[in-house]
């Protein structure tokens, strides 16, 4: 089977392992500190704006914290986004709002947004969809006029840039995953920046660590001014959601190869683009009108036929999906569907993801385009 996604990992990252097994930490330590600072370099941000963590989905449970989400509050969410978006909304009280997206960017727009804002609206997370930015100038502009948090959910969009600007950095808040599905993957984890940086980090380290607001690395920079030093206080209740040194040191090795394996996505992305025009219906994803870098993270057709399409790769060993299911269609968020989301149903139902990863041979590729160029000559 060809598989949609893969991690790309070899002797670089089992080196960069063993040498943190015999450091004798493995703990948050200074591999978790150098990748939060060459992560930051990535972005071009300063570092003291970044936070590691466990999970993008731990950062988006954060963000309802961070940002004070109460049952008065409501929070757009474009309908086409990831599900612990909706979970984390949910437990923080605040009442889901879902809007629109583009039927074939699969973007929020500033159009859909202004539709939803109530003088209630107090935040709406953003998701680049398969890395291609949305359109950030217009939406951060009622954002600003309306007293709306953005939160940027960048899992999708670890090298997209909007205008010469890394998505993930606009907004006043943004998260990447760095789960085993992503581009860069250190098996699990995740990264947060904040616009306004320090307080919002602290707030977000003593929430994260469940440990006392000064202390960043463990306990004793806490209590040095305690004669008995296994007494603290907390200031809140926390969890522990700290990255580790053993993902961190796969961190800095994978995000050395990053700008390769992006390479690589770009080169499969314009193949597909070169071969796959004019076939059946199939629509092909278009460039939005501003300058922009994707990280090709996805790539994905639209036909009429997606499902058959979907069931006669499968037979060919080609896998593909649809990301990712409209949260207004799952029952948990039922209540909150209160609107026509013509754009998701659209896109839900014609949209197939096909394989774009850097380990496709260009053997996979062409067989890829092959066997849907097959599909379409039967029709
Ligand atoms: C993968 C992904 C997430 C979740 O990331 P985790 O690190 O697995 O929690 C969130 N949003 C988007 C758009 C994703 O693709």
């Amino acid at each position: 089977m060809i598989n949609i996604f893969e991690p790309s990992f070899n002797n670089k990252e089992l080196e960069a392992v063993e040498n943190v097994f015999n450091s004798k930490w493995i703990g948050r330590g200074s591999k978790v500190k150098e990748f939060e600072k060459n992560f930051a370099t990535h972005l071009g941000q300063d570092p003291k704006k970044l936070l590691s963590t466990t999970s993008c989905t731990e950062a988006i449970y954060l963000s309802t914290s961070i940002f004070n989400f109460t049952s008065q509050d409501e929070i757009i969410i474009p309908t086409i986004s990831f599900p612990s978006i909706g979970s984390a909304v949910i437990e923080s009280e605040a009442n889901i709002v879902f809007c629109d997206v583009d039927k074939n960017s699969l973007n929020v727009n500033s159009e859909e947004i202004q539709k939803v804002i109530t003088p209630n609206t107090k935040a709406i997370y953003i998701t680049h969809y398969g890395g291609v930015p949305c359109d950030m100038d217009s939406i951060m502009k009622i954002c600003v006029e309306n007293n709306i948090y953005i939160i940027e959910d960048s899992a999708c969009a670890i090298s997209s840039t909007y205008k010469g600007k890394a998505c993930g950095t606009l907004g006043d808040m943004g998260m990447w995953s760095f789960d085993a599905m992503k581009t860069l993957s250190t098996g699990d984890g995740g990264m947060i920046f904040f616009k306004e940086n320090r307080k919002k980090i602290e707030a977000a380290e003593s929430l994260y660590l469940g440990l006392p607001q000064k202390s960043t690395s463990g306990i004793d920079s806490a209590v040095s001014s305690n004669e008995n030093w296994w007494e603290f206080e907390m200031n809140r209740p926390g969890r522990r959601a700290i990255m580790n040194d053993i993902s961190a040191s796969i961190g800095l090795a994978q995000l050395e190869k990053l700008n390769q394996f992006i390479k690589k996505r770009e080169e499969i992305h314009f193949k597909y683009i070169n071969s796959l025009q004019n076939i059946g219906d199939l629509i092909l994803p278009t460039s939005p009108n501003f300058e922009y870098t994707s990280s090709y993270y996805f790539f994905w057709i639209q036909t009429r036929y997606r499902d058959d399409l979907a069931k006669f790769l499968y037979s060919k060993g080609i896998y593909s999906t649809f990301r990712y299911w409209p949260l207004h269609k799952i029952q948990m968020f039922s209540e909150f569907c209160k609107r026509r989301y013509d754009g998701a149903n659209y896109a839900s139902e014609n949209t197939l993801n096909i394989p774009i990863h850097q380990n496709l041979s260009s053997s996979d590729v062409d067989l890829i385009i092959k066997t849907i160029k097959s599909f379409f000559e039967k029709r």
